[in-house]
C-alpha cells in the first residue's frame, strides 16, 4: 500500500511555495496537467495556475509537464506556458518520470511530482523513487471510470488518515 502514498497532500497546484520545495530536497517539478493545471483537455490553465507558475520559474525551481494524454493535447498547452513535456507518458511506468528528471538535469532525489491521482501520478512517483504531492482535481471527470478509481483513491486516503493502511 505503500506505493500508494503522496509525501503530502495540498488542495491545488497552486498551494505549493518553495519553502515546501526546500523542505522536501527539491529543485524541480514534474507536472501533471489534466485536473492539475487545469480541467480535463481545457487548452489553458487558470489565472492563479498561471501565476503561480511564473513565481516559481522567477524562483528557479525547474519544471516539465508528463501527461498520458495525446501529444495533439499536450503540445499546444505545454508552449502556451513554455514548458518541455512528455506526452502518452505511459503513467504509472516510471521510464517517462526518469526521463523528464534527466531533461531538467536532475536525479530522482531532486524531483518532486505534482499530480491529481493516486494510480498514476502518486504510483509512478514512488516507483520510480521520487516524492510526490497529490493536489485535489480540478473537476470529477464524468467518466465511470475515473469515478471507480477516485472512489478507491478515498478508500485509500480514509484508511491512512485512520492508520490502517500504513
Ligand atoms: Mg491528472
Amino acid at each position: 500500500m505503500a506505493l500508494f502514498f503522496p509525501t503530502a497532500m495540498l488542495p491545488k497546484a497552486y498551494d505549493i511555495t518553495v519553502q515546501q520545495l526546500q523542505q522536501l530536497g527539491v529543485e524541480g517539478l514534474i507536472l501533471d496537467i489534466d485536473n492539475t493545471l487545469t480541467t480535463h483537455d481545457h487548452p489553458v490553465p487558470n489565472d492563479r495556475i498561471l501565476a503561480w507558475l511564473s513565481q516559481m520559474q522567477k524562483e528557479g525551481v525547474k519544471m516539465i509537464l508528463l501527461s498520458n494524454n495525446r501529444p495533439a493535447r499536450v503540445a499546444p498547452f505545454a508552449q502556451k506556458i513554455g514548458l518541455a513535456f512528455e506526452a502518452n507518458a505511459k503513467k504509472p511506468l516510471p521510464g517517462g518520470y526518469r526521463r523528464a528528471a534527466a531533461a531538467m538535469g536532475l536525479s530522482p532525489e531532486r524531483t518532486v511530482v505534482v499530480g491529481d491521482q493516486l494510480f498514476t501520478d502518486v504510483l509512478g512517483a514512488n516507483l520510480a523513487g521520487m516524492a510526490s504531492i497529490l493536489v485535489e482535481p480540478f473537476q470529477m471527470e464524468p467518466f465511470f471510470r475515473f469515478r471507480v478509481k477516485r472512489c478507491l483513491e478515498r478508500w485509500i486516503l480514509q484508511g491512512r488518515k485512520r492508520g490502517k493502511n500504513a
